[in-house]
């Protein structure tokens, strides 16, 4: 199967260092919505692994977090696509959870749901934790420059990370 796995935040929808705590707040970044769709319908399964410690912290309780996963999903079935698994850490930073990136326990998850080997799997994010947790578990890094990618990208890059504008820029990759 073709499997790709994203980050969430910064990644699917604009992020903030506040948090994204309401439907309100979680605002998709141009093109990313078709870009997943278009994914979709090309025969990729689009999996999402976020960490959510908003909900740990207390800034929102997990209805809302389903409320932004619900609306991801109905955005991109408009557009005739379809999210895969998405998975989540509520955990803090604290809480000495198996999930929590750069810890690969959301990408093992993924992979165990789908039943596929996950090296070689683009894992699309925009922080450094995101291109550690892919190599944790042998994926493809790939950084996208929205959200905090500009920020990471001025540190130095794991050897083999790959660097695209945007998802939909991702997206135009691999579907050419
Ligand atoms: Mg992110
Ligand atoms: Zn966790």
């Amino acid at each position: 199967m073709k499997l790709i796995i994203l980050d969430r935040d910064g990644v699917i929808n604009h992020d903030s260092d506040a948090y994204i705590k309401s439907l309100e707040e979680w605002i998709p970044i141009p093109g990313s919505i078709e870009a997943i769709a278009a994914l979709s319908k090309a025969g990729w399964t689009v999996a999402v692994a976020t960490n959510q410690s908003g909900i740990a912290r207390g800034y929102y309780p997990l209805s809302v977090l389903e409320a932004m996963h619900a609306r991801l999903r109905e955005l991109v079935a408009e557009q005739g696509g379809e999210v895969g698994l998405i998975v989540q850490c509520p955990h803090g930073p604290d809480d000495g959870c198996e999930c929590r990136k750069p810890k690969p326990g959301m990408l093992r998850q993924i992979g165990q749901h789908y039943g596929v080997p996950l090296s070689g799997i683009w894992f699309v994010g925009d922080s450094a934790s995101d291109l550690e947790t892919a190599l944790a578990v042998d994926c493809q890094p790939v950084l996208v420059k929205t959200g905090k990618g500009p920020r990471t990208l001025a540190k130095a890059l794991p050897a083999g990370t790959l660097v695209f504008d945007d998802l939909a820029a991702v997206a135009a990759q691999l579907l050419t």
